[in-house]
């Protein structure tokens, strides 16, 4: 990683070539949409002439090749290269681009691209025994490293805060994922506390494409600050981890549901809200509307699935040797997720309704330890994987390093981290 370095005027400039940009692209989009072809084609070198065509629900590779023309013959050796060489068997609508070139306005289809992504080009083209050859090509990705940090106001979520901030929805989801393990949105978030991001935006040419990943997360919870990085290591996989090199991924999820607001704390005795008198309340509930998907906290195995007066629709995961969780008043069960199914952590085991003893749609959540309950919210999880003694070491001289550009960047949030 290079040290970040003031591009104030490649910022403007970025930016003036980004409105043009854009503008072109309506432009595009415009003539795409109104005439397919050839009018919307465009000339490049002597008389050779290029049409692009946007892949709309309905289309199939076949139907948009004899639609410029191609012999059957020839939309199936198109067909085959595109599945043997790049693996592509079928078009994505509103995604898909297809470019064909012809040397001239009445000769057949010469060259074909498809674009499946903006970092991906897949060239297809007729030599003059008339195979089919296929080139992929990939696309030179400029990535950056941004900042954007922000303040909780009194009445907001994290969510509002983070939006304010200027910080993608895509990014916020996946920063809410990564402090969900360690934090309870509910009672940690409060007004007058200072969070950042550091992330990744992918351009090319000069025109942002799309956000990348989530380099580092800090955020000063009641509890103490939160600060996690992700750090590949020696053996190429990368992970997250706290500033001293703990992995910051939990083996159980804290709140299960992003964003969920928490209407009923783990507590040894609560009054009841249907049963009226006072009970133990051996989890969380998270207020979510019917039908919402309820992830698996962690990896495990269904160990039960059912009905029960007090849980309505339940379903009970065990994880390892000694944690399992819980799910209630469940509106429906997830059909392949049946007792003895392996889940992944995150996988959607049910959706959230308001079965058994409930006053409107909720997850109970509950987290059991070696047999007894514990609060999801102050249990302390184990990590799914720490680093070794040298990938530690360079951890803490990557997180060093990274502090000293975050730090950089805090004084001037304009500048970026080029990657
Ligand atoms: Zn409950």
């Amino acid at each position: 990683m290079k040290k970040a370095k003031n591009i104030m005027n490649t910022v403007v400039l970025t930016r003036l070539v980004m409105g043009l940009a854009i503008l072109l692209t309506l432009v595009a989009i415009f003539l795409v949409a109104t005439k397919r072809t050839p009018s919307g084609a465009r000339r490049t070198d002597d008389n050779a002439c290029t049409s692009v065509v946007v892949v709309a629900s309905g289309d199939t590779l076949s139907k948009l090749l004899l639609e410029q023309g191609l012999t059957h013959n020839d939309v199936n050796a198109v067909a085959a290269a595109l599945k043997s060489n790049a693996g592509i068997s079928t078009l994505r609508a509103d995604n898909d681009k297809i470019e064909f070139t012809r040397s001239n306005d009445n000769a057949p289809v010469s060259k074909i691209v498809v674009i499946p992504s903006p970092w991906k080009q897949v060239e297809l083209t007729c030599d003059n025994s008339g195979a089919w050859n296929c080139k992929t090509v990939d696309i030179e990705r400029d990535t950056r490293a941004v900042y954007r940090s922000g303040e909780i106001q009194d009445g907001d979520s994290f969510y509002l805060a983070g939006q304010r901030a200027g910080i993608p929805a895509g990014i916020l989801v996946d920063v809410y994922d990564l402090l969900a393990f360690e934090m309870d949105f509910e009672r940690d978030v409060r007004a007058g506390q200072k969070f950042s991001v550091l992330y990744e935006e992918n351009f090319s040419e000069g025109k942002k494409i799309d956000n990348g990943r989530v380099l580092a997360v800090s955020f000063e919870a009641l509890r103490g600050n939160v600060q996690m990085y992700r750090f590949r290591k020696a053996d190429g996989t990368s992970g997250y981890y706290d500033a001293e090199g703990n992995g910051a991924i939990k083996s159980l999820k804290r709140t299960p549901i992003n964003n969920a607001k928490v209407t009923s704390k783990f507590s040894n005795k609560r009054k009841h809200p249907v049963l009226g008198y006072t009970r133990a309340h051996k989890g969380v509930d998270f207020r979510a509307s019917t039908g919402t998907s309820i992830p698996a906290a962690g990896a495990g195995r269904v160990v039960a699935r059912g009905y029960n007066r007090g849980h309505g629709n339940y379903i009970k995961l065990r994880h390892n040797g000694s944690y399992e969780t819980l799910y209630a008043h469940l509106s429906k069960f997830v059909k392949n997720v049946k007792v003895g199914t392996n889940v992944r952590q995150g996988q959607t085991i049910g959706y959230v309704g308001s079965t058994g003893m409930s006053t409107g749609p909720h997850l109970h959540y509950e987290i059991i330890k070696d047999g007894k309950h514990v609060n999801p919210m102050t249990v302390k999880l184990p990590a799914i994987s720490n680093l070794g003694s040298a990938d530690k070491k360079n951890f803490l001289e990557y997180r060093k390093k990274l502090d000293e550009g975050i730090a950089e960047l805090a004084k001037n949030p304009k500048m970026f981290i080029q990657l």
